[in-house]
């Protein structure tokens, strides 16, 4: 799950890491309330989306006379922001957060994530913070530094800290500044089970002062469960429908850029299906698991979500019935078609408990359907079919 920047904030805030002073607006209405709780002249706006790249997009402006905000917010508010992270298609700003803007001297990059191939949490810094990161990973990935540290209760040891924070050049007083921030996103991914904390920039202003300018945060899903106050912070506006209905009926569903919609059951099985669909030239819709017990009600759903993407131009359902039997995986199938009025090509292979009374269910049905005998056979057909 993402957050919000000011959201973000705000747990760094909680956990005594530098950030500025700023106001969330969902309204341009509230304005000029809350902008009375701010110090200085200078601000700067900031569209609050879950996508980077809002300061090359137009969505981060410095204000420097109060009158122009309200007029900049309108705006920004509302406005469709296309960033190198939000795909062609955009995002709609919905709410804006106002900060105290800051004299900068210095962008760094740092940030800090679970690197799940060495189960350790690796920090990641660099000298050249700000908005060409991408570039510099591309270009003079040397300057990318990378270190991975064990978990422990006591977090990183000052050995550990000292190299993460080398690159940075700091002197003694800012060391002391950024010794304390590396301990509290350390205890921020192990606590609120973040799974990635990135900062960039952080900055150092011209009065030497250390500040977290910008703040992203990932959370694990399979743990929210047990963070409610993360969840609370959840902002379905940014979260695509589909995943959002997906996530009701509990299903794995991921969308995908491609044109075959999968029903599987069993990630593994999904991963396979979705890798023969690409050996025989086609690229897949989705991701679906539709899990172990589903019932008939959560496979219509499932079926249904498939085809609200208009790119699907054919569907292949793989199922291996253990748990999850053909016969309940055929009923929910066949209600959804015709509730659907299914238009596009389906490719079944079904096998394992109950095949029988499956198969029985989809050949009465008088839905075209076109039947497999083995994945291979169905990815063959289901390709062949949206020729
Ligand atoms: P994004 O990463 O989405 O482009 P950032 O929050 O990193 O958005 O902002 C982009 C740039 O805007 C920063 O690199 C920084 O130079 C500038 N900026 C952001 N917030 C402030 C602020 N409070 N004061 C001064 N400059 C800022
Ligand atoms: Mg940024």
């Amino acid at each position: 799950m993402n957050i919000h920047e000011h959201q973000a904030k705000e747990i760094l805030k909680e956990f005594e890491a530098p950030v500025s002073n700023g106001v969330v607006i969902l309204s341009t209405d509230d304005i000029k309330k809350e902008i009375t709780k701010l110090k200085g002249k200078e601000f700067v706006l900031k569209a609050q989306i879950h996508a980077g790249g809002r300061g090359k997009a137009g969505g981060v402006k410095l204000i420097n006379n109060i009158n122009e905000l309200e007029t900049e917010a309108k705006k920004m508010m509302g406005k469709t922001l296309v960033t190198h992270q939000t795909g062609p298609e955009g995002k709609e700003v919905k709410r804006l957060y106002i900060e105290e803007a800051s004299e900068i001297s210095k962008e760094y990059y740092l940030s800090c994530l679970i690197d799940r191939e060495t189960s350790k949490i690796a920090f990641i810094s660099s000298t050249e913070g700000g908005m060409d990161i991408e570039k510099v990973a591309s270009e003079n990935p040397e300057k990318i530094i990378t270190n991975k540290i064990e978990l422990k209760d006591q977090g990183p040891d000052d050995k550990e800290i000292e190299s993460i924070i080398s690159t940075f050049d700091f002197n003694d007083q800012q060391k002391k500044v950024a010794y304390k921030l590396i301990k509290s996103l350390y205890k921020i991914l192990v606590e609120k089970d973040a799974s990635l904390i990135e900062i960039n920039p952080l900055i150092l202003t011209k009065n030497n002062k250390i500040i977290c300018l910008d703040a992203k945060m990932n959370f694990d899903d399979n743990a929210i469960f047990r963070r409610p106050e993360i969840l609370k912070l959840r902002d379905l506006n940014e979260e695509d429908p589909a995943e959002i209905e997906a996530s009701k009926h509990d299903l794995a569903y991921i969308k995908l850029n491609g044109s075959i919609g999968c029903m599987v059951n069993g990630a593994g099985l999904a991963m396979a299906t979705m890798d023969i669909i690409k050996l025989y030239g086609e690229e897949p819709a989705n991701f679906l698991d539709v899990g172990g017990g589903a019932s008939k009600d959560k496979v219509s759903a499932a079926f249904k979500l498939i085809l609200s993407d208009k790119n699907v131009k054919g569907i292949l359902i793989n199922i291996f019935g253990g748990i999850m039997r053909c016969d309940v995986l055929a009923q929910g199938v066949v209600d959804a078609a015709k509730e659907t009025n299914l238009s596009v090509p389906l490719v079944v292979r079904l096998a394992g408990t109950n095949f029988k009374e499956g198969k029985e269910i989809l050949d009465k049905s008088n839905l075209k359907i076109l039947s497999a005998s083995d994945l291979n056979d169905a990815a063959k057909k289901i390709v062949e079919a949206i020729k």
